[in-house]
This record gives C-alpha cells, sequence and structure tokens, in this order.
C-alpha cells in the first residue's frame, strides 16, 4: 500500500509518521521469560504458520525472524487474507494486473526468506475489503486452515491485549478474526462441517506470537538476517516509489538504499542490534 512507501521515505528525514501507516512495534516493555529450548532463535523442526493481512506485512513486520525460522528447518506457511490489488497511483494500472504482480512479488520475497512457494495461501479478499467480508465464513476459513495445517507455532498481527490496538483497515479485521479462529479451531461445533465433511479434527493454538504489536515482550535478534530481510522487502518493488506511480519491476539502487535506512531505524535493538519485536501470548 502506498502508506508504506510515505513511512518509509519519510522516515529517512526523521519525520514522526505513526499517522501515516501501520505502526511497526513499541518499544520491549516487560520481557517475557522464555527457556532456552523454547525461544524462537532455537527452534527446529517445528510448523509454523504467519497470518497477514497483505503480502509484504509479514516481510516488513518479521522477515529476518521468518529467514531465521526458516534457515533453522522450520516448515513455515504463510496465509494472505488479500490480494492487494489496490496499491498503485498508476493510473494505467488494473486490479487484475496489480494482484498478479503482488503474487509474483510475495512470491520472490518468499523465496529470497527461504519460505517454500507452495506454503503460501492466498485467500484472495480485495485489498481494502476485507472488513466487509463475512466475517462467520473468514472465521470459518481460518479455523480450518489451523486444522489442516496444526501449526506449533501462529505469528499474526496484534489485536491488543489491554485494549483494542489501532490498525490500519484489513489489518483491523484480519487482527481480530485470526483470534478469534484460535477458539472456532479447538470448539468443533463452531464449524462442525470441517469433522463432518473432511474429517479435520478441532485444533487448539497453543503457541502464539503478535506482531506490530504496542505491547511487545519478546525480541528476536535479527543481526545477521538483516540483509536478506531487506533484499525480501525490496522484492516488494510495486510499494515503494517510483514504482508505484509508474509501475516498473526495477528498483533503483537510491530506493533500496532508503528503505534499508528506514527499517534500520525501525529494527534498531541497541548497541549495533537489529531486532524484531512481538507480543507472546502468555
Ligand atoms: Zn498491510
Amino acid at each position: 500500500m502506498n502508506k508504506k512507501i510515505i513511512y518509509i521515505v519519510l522516515s529517512c528525514v526523521g519525520v514522526s509518521l505513526s499517522l501515516f501507516s501501520q505502526p511497526m512495534s513499541a518499544p520491549l516493555f516487560n520481557p517475557v521469560e522464555v527457556n532456552d529450548e523454547d525461544r524462537l532463535e532455537n527452534m527446529m523442526g517445528k510448523t509454523i504458520v504467519v497470518f497477514t493481512p497483505h503480502p509484504d506485512d509479514e516481510t516488513f513486520a518479521m522477515g529476518g525472524s521468518l529467514a531465521l525460522l526458516a534457515k533453522n528447518d522450520n516448515n513455515i506457511h504463510v496465509v494472505i487474507y488479500t490480494n492487494d490489488n489496490k496499491g498503485s497511483l498508476d493510473l494505467t494500472m488494473t486490479r487484475e494486473r496489480l494482484a498478479r504482480i503482488r503474487r509474483a512479488e510475495e512470491e520472490r520475497s518468499c523465496e529470497i526468506l527461504g519460505i517454500d512457494i507452495e506454503n503460501i495461501h492466498w485467500l484472495g479478499y480485495e485489498d481494502g475489503d476485507l472488513e466487509y467480508a463475512d466475517p462467520q465464513v473468514l472465521r470459518g476459513k481460518i479455523a480450518r486452515l489451523l486444522k489442516m495445517i496444526r501449526p506449533d507455532v501462529v505469528f499474526t498481527a496484534d489485536p491488543g491485549v489491554k485494549w483494542n490496538q489501532w490498525h490500519k483497515t484489513d489489518h483491523r479485521m484480519a487482527a481480530n478474526i485470526t483470534q478469534d479462529a484460535f477458539i472456532a479451531a479447538e470448539w468443533h461445533l463452531y464449524y462442525p462441517q470441517h469433522l463432518l465433511d473432511e474429517e479435520l479434527q478441532p485444533f487448539h493454538v497453543k503457541d502464539v506470537y503478535y506482531y506490530y504489536s504496542q505491547e511487545p515482550n519478546y525480541e528476536v535478534d535479527i543481526t545477521t538476517f538483516f540483509d536478506l530481510k531487506m533484499k525480501a522487502s525490496a522484492a516488494h518493488v510495486s510499494q515503494f516509489e517510483p514504482s508505484t506511480s509508474k509501475y516498473t519491476s526495477e528498483m533503483p539502487k537510491e530506493t533500496f538504499d532508503q528503505i534499508r535506512f528506514g527499517f534500520s531505524q525501525r529494527n534498531a535493538g541497541g548497541e549495533g542490534k537489529l531486532v524484531e519485536r512481538f507480543r507472546k501470548r502468555g
């Protein structure tokens, strides 16, 4: 979406831009105690699912962590709510073409991070319209995917814990629906057809990490994966100028350098470290 571009570019000149875009995550507060063997950094051979409103939120919010998890032989699934087919200022662009571009960019981004593109699940909702989808149907789709994939760990946008966290459109719906689907996946009578028609057993979601959190309590050192995150982020070339105004599949070096600078500020963890922050559900 074009608002991201404004955020990235303006963040380079030090302007506060929280009004323009989805806030990433706040500073770490009251870190949660996690045993070494249970930390994301040490996880191996697990099944992981990431729910993302658009094809790129997961890259921008946690691309470094995804690269780390992929390197450690975890099986990562990415569930994408929308086709992101409206984020262009190019007056010659069409929704259909942009959806194809966004799909190809996401696949490239996942390849860079080490995620099998066969594990990308496109729900195909129209960009910006997720809140107008039937919530009961949508929740059922997510519950069904949880019963099928049966992940050890789930990542999703943070709906908030003490209060409803602000999110831009699509992010709001995705954050709440994913959370609601956790319950619907566990209690079979919410969607009994999953068991009756497909023999899908109920599933209890255990380990949940929320990205885009304003109350993060957990951080992952992504310093050694930052270059991969930048390469994967740059694969979403249509979402950055000049491609947003006049589509081109090439990203100028100047744009890449701006993105890199913006993210190095967003992901700064002190003492030269680069980090991504999450709220780990208790
Ligand atoms: Zn988004």
